[in-house]
């Protein structure tokens, strides 16, 4: 047995059940090793039933007595099964709901090994759906606890854990003697054995730690060697230092807002000087970025230079094409467009003019990022919507320019520990204001049978009004359908009442989906029903009320960013939040939606309700998944991993060195291999 061997070489594996372990990510047995277990359950000591304790979650052996089937619970119409555990200390009861079929597994006299939580019910204590087994194959010690998938049982993860562990010693250490001394870090088959099956606490927390330390480190080296190396500094020239940015600021409909202003005079200090720009822009939905990243581009070309701007959406793409090329037109500058949904001969058409350089800007979406778009000489890079795409789509567009300056637009406010792990040393400019004449949002929660009449007769003299309506629907699946409000449904009640009314969802053509947003855009729709693909960046001024529908089902960060798709004319505009039940959860997120305006400040709330683990999340701000690793938990370790990565890598940037191999390798498995590129 190797470490690479697929995991079907172990005994009791066969294709199907492979199939279910590539659900959980493990394909080789080494994979199998690095699948730790979540959390760990202590069956060391068999506890006395007589000093079995309330709260206390033990192992206790009995011999089953007087079971009682039969009998509804209160309420809940499942039926109950009790039994009563007896050893010589004492005797506890033991129930289970809903599981009249256990009747036939457990029979009275059968001496069985339960692990469960005591709890109290009046003055007597019970154990409630405890896990079971005959008292004679119990498992004991401190177990693992695996996360799994169906068609994979503990019990069998346990086994196939056993079976692997002679191969810990195989695994390569991607540390150093020097870095694992440094840090105090135990060794790696130590930390492998005692973080699957642990001794006692110490040695697992040694373990941990060392796990963890491995995981921030190969996260940080990817990161790292995604940046802008020094030599590469070298390479470029410099954009020209000659103000002529000013004629297209002079050019624009309305003045820059001082935060703007403040974010183009730091954007231009860096693409004068001799560092090509790494920066990130946070500003709030509707405060203006796009403005500051057509500058910034203007400024490329004016410079002579190549600009690219990639956005998370065709719909959003589409709509940042079409503003920005009515706009350098009139400069005489050439745009050009890029999707996933363009026929053959329009893309060739693009991929030549950026080749020859006769196209000088170029928006798009991540096909903007396909191995067949050359140009012809890139110096700007900007995405839109930065949290949208991962760590390896941005490393390569940015390895589309042998000088790239980066601009990286979000309007999710990250927070700060998140920021610098994600965009380590890149410079940030905040856009903390808004345009003027910006009315808040009035934002109101309805519930109750009325509360949609209510709405939609408001809705009715918006209309009158000449204003627009988003009315936005959850993406359900079959199995909720029966209680949340579908897109198609809601669509069918209102096309009913309004006859300018349409429905745009995920599913549809582009071809619809564009036609859709453009009468829409141009005022020919009155209400446009949608799923959450009108989330992002979409731009009409005269929309002047957001309906949520099941808003109980949208966290905070979406429904301010859905709310942001209004209020972005001269009118008052209005949010109406529509929930069926009234969680603790809904309730408060409504009146956090009700009381602010400020994205900052409802991220910060988000945080609180959510817990930190949610929006640490890695998925959602596009890094690779970690096992043991969590950024809230570990900042710590995360700083002295930072510290030894940043020292190899000055060391040995593109990691040649013999001994940097396994630190190499394990990068390039996690980032996906278009890290190597940077290796
Ligand atoms: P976001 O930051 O969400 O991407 P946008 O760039 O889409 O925001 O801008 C939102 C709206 O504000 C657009 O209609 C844009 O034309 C307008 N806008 C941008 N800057 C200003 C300004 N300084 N004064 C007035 N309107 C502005
Ligand atoms: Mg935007």
């Amino acid at each position: 047995m190797e470490l690479e061997d697929k995991i079907t070489t172990l005994k009791g594996v066969g294709p199907k059940k492979a199939e279910a372990f590539a659900r959980l990510g493990i394909e080789t047995v080494e994979d199998l090793i690095f699948a730790f277990p979540r959390i760990y359950e202590d069956r060391k000591n068999i506890i006395p039933i007589a000093q079995l304790r309330e709260g206390e979650t033990a192992l206790f052996i009995g011999e089953v007595d007087v079971i009682r089937p039969g009998g509804y619970y209160r309420g809940r119409g499942s039926r109950v099964l009790r039994m009563l555990a007896t050893d010589d200390t004492g005797s506890i009861e033991v129930v289970f709901f809903n599981a009249a079929y256990l009747a036939k597994t457990i029979h009275k006299g059968d001496r069985l090994a339960f692990y469960g939580k005591p709890v109290y019910n009046r003055d007597r204590l019970q154990v409630v759906h405890p896990q079971f087994e005959k008292a004679d194959k119990a498992e004991t010690g401190i177990l693992p606890v695996y996360p799994l998938t169906s068609g994979i049982t503990q019990r069998e993860m346990r086994r196939l854990q056993k079976l692997v562990r002679p191969l810990y010693s195989q695994v390569e250490d991607i540390l150093s003697e020097e870095t694992i001394h440094r840090n105090n870090l135990c060794g790696i088959e130590y930390a492998i054995k005692n973080v699957h099956f642990p001794d006692d606490r110490q040695n697992y927390l040694e373990a941990k730690y060392r796990l963890v330390f491995d995981e921030f480190m190969v996260l940080e080296t990817g990161l790292m060697a995604s940046k802008i190396s020094e030599q590469e500094y070298e390479k470029g020239s410099r954009f020209l230092d000659d103000n002529s940015e000013i004629e297209f600021i002079e050019s624009l409909p309305y003045p820059l807002t001082g935060a703007q202003q403040r974010c183009v005079t730091e954007i231009m200090a860096d693409l004068t000087s001799d560092r090509p720009m790494n920066r990130l822009i946070q500003g709030d939905v509707g405060s203006g970025k796009t403005a500051v990243a057509q500058i910034a581009m203007f400024k490329a070309v004016k410079s002579g230079f190549q600009a690219v701007m990639m956005a998370p959406t065709e719909i959003l793409a589409r709509q940042h094409y079409e503003g920005i090329s009515r706009e350098f037109d009139a400069f005489g500058i050439r745009t050009g467009f890029l999707s996933g949904s363009m026929k053959a001969a329009e893309k060739r058409q693009v991929l030549e003019g950026l080749s020859d350089g006769s196209i000088q800007v170029l928006i798009g979406t991540h096909a903007v990022i396909q191995p067949d778009v050359l140009f012809h000489n890139l110096g700007l890079v900007i995405t839109d919507e930065q949290h949208r795409f991962g760590v390896s789509q941005r490393i390569k567009l940015k390895d589309k320019g042998d000088w790239a300056n980066v601009l990286v637009m979000t309007a999710t406010p990250i927070p700060r520990t998140l920021a610098v792990v994600l965009y380590g040393d890149m410079d940030v400019s905040i856009i903390d204001e808004m345009p003027p004449g910006r009315m808040p949002v009035v934002t109101k929660c309805l519930t109750g049978f009325d509360a949609r009449e209510k709405c939609y007769e408001f809705v009715e003299r918006q209309i009158r009004e000449g204003h627009q309506i988003y009315v936005v629907t959850p993406l359900i699946d079959e199995s909720e359908a029966m209680d949340a409000r579908s897109a198609a449904q809601v669509y069918e009640e209102l096309a009913a009442r309004f006859i300018r009314t349409e429905m745009i969802h995920g599913s549809m053509k582009q071809a619809e989906k564009d036609d859709i947003m453009a009468r829409f855009s141009a005022g020919e729709i009155d209400i446009l029903v949608a799923t959450v693909v009108i989330e992002v960046g979409i731009n009409v001024p005269n929309a002047t009320v957001m309906v949520v529908e099941n808003a109980e089902r949208f966290g905070l960060a979406q429904l301010h960013q859905l709310r942001g798709r209004v209020g972005r004319g001269r009118w008052q505009s209005y949010c109406f939040l529509i929930t069926e039940g009234q969680s603790e959860l809904a309730l408060k997120r409504g009146e956090i939606m009700e009381a602010s305006s400020d994205g900052f400040y409802i991220a910060e709330e988000d945080l609180k309700l959510r817990g930190p683990g949610e929006i640490f999340g890695t998925r959602q701000h596009g890094l690779p998944d970690m096992r043991l690793a969590d950024m809230a938990k570990h900042m710590n370790v995360l700083n002295d991993a930072r510290d030894e990565a940043k020292a190899i890598l000055e060391d040995d940037p593109k990691l040649q060195k013999p001994q940097n191999q396994p630190l190499k390798r394990r990068v390039v498995k996690l980032m996906g291999k278009d890290m190597s590129l940077n290796l």
